[in-house]
């Protein structure tokens, strides 16, 4: 709740006239708690998981010779009911795990100093945090899931987000309840090192979502806004992860490339595109065209 009276007495506190956006933040937050604009993002999430894959959905149904050319496993084909036999699946880990995390974590957004007030960040502030949440995020989120392909691990945890070997938009956020919660950490440690405003903080979450779910797509469309960003893995290294399954060694980043070719993890997946590319006339293709028929290289 933002502690002015009026507007006149939150442009008395700041020293200056409030811009039209600040202007649109207080008439919305005024009599907001803080706690109720935390949990926008329990919104926002249902929101993103819902329309965001079914974007993909739609683009399939609707322009199907267009997008089968950028479609990374042709061969595997998931009708509309899979794909809400999946989104009901991911419900209801979002009702039982998401939405109640989100309603008992209020006190850590509140010890690390997400601000609600005004003035708002200026939009470098914003794109500034922006970056260091994703690097953060891709850092942590790497040994995590590599940590994840222990035999262990994947037994008794990751398998069962590896149950899409070629993996739909709804499957971005299918994974056991464990690694809900583990991967619930790197989303926050940025947030928690360089703390800002909650705008910051709602498009941090939901910008993540979205990546998530594109790289989960099943598609590498030429058209993405993602294309332009440097060492961006996108959704054909992503695809590749999910393809080669829980002997998986490579591509275990979440968001860049620079971890996997730092520490070598990436040596299957460039084999592979460099074999495709030997291979174009489609000798040695499973699932339709992406990935030849050769083992994963491990890492060291
Ligand atoms: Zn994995
Ligand atoms: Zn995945």
């Amino acid at each position: 709740m933002l502690p002015y009276s009026s507007l006149q007495a939150a442009e008395t506190a700041i020293g200056r006239s409030l811009t039209a956006a600040e202007t649109l933040w207080y008439n919305y937050t005024a009599n907001k708690s803080d706690y109720v604009l935390y949990c926008h993002n329990i919104l926002f999430l249902f929101l993103i998981f819902t329309l965001v894959p079914l974007f993909y959905v739609l683009i399939e149904l609707l322009f199907r010779d267009y997008v089968a050319g950028y479609k990374i496993q042709p061969k595997v084909k998931f009708s509309v009911y899979d794909n809400f036999r999946c989104y009901f699946d991911v419900m209801r880990m979002f009702i039982l795990v998401v939405g109640p995390l989100q309603l008992v974590s209020y006190p850590s957004i509140r010890m690390i100093g997400i601000r609600t007030s005004l003035p708002l960040p200026s939009l470098m502030e914003i794109i500034s945090q922006l970056v260091v949440y994703f690097l953060i995020e891709d850092y942590t989120n790497y040994w995590i899931h590599r940590l994840l392909h222990c035999k262990w691990g994947y037994e008794k945890i990751h398998k069962v987000h590896h149950e899409y070997t070629a993996p739909i938009g709804f499957a971005a956020p299918y994974a056991h309840w464990v690694e809900v919660l583990i991967l619930g950490i790197p989303s926050f440690l940025g947030p928690a090192m360089v703390p800002g405003h909650m705008i910051t903080f709602w498009l941090w979450i939901a910008l993540r979502q979205i990546e998530a779910i594109e790289t989960h797509s099943g598609y590498d469309l030429p058209w993405t806004f993602t294309k332009y960003i440097p060492f961006y893995g996108g959704a054909d290294y992503h695809d590749y992860h999910h393809y080669v399954g829980g002997q998986s060694q490579s591509n275990f980043a979440s968001v860049f490339t620079y971890c996997d070719y730092i520490y070598g993890t990436d040596k299957g997946y460039g084999y592979q595109k460099r074999l495709l590319q030997q291979l174009r006339d489609g000798v040695g293709k499973e699932n339709g065209g992406s990935y030849a028929s050769a083992p994963d290289i491990k890492s060291e």
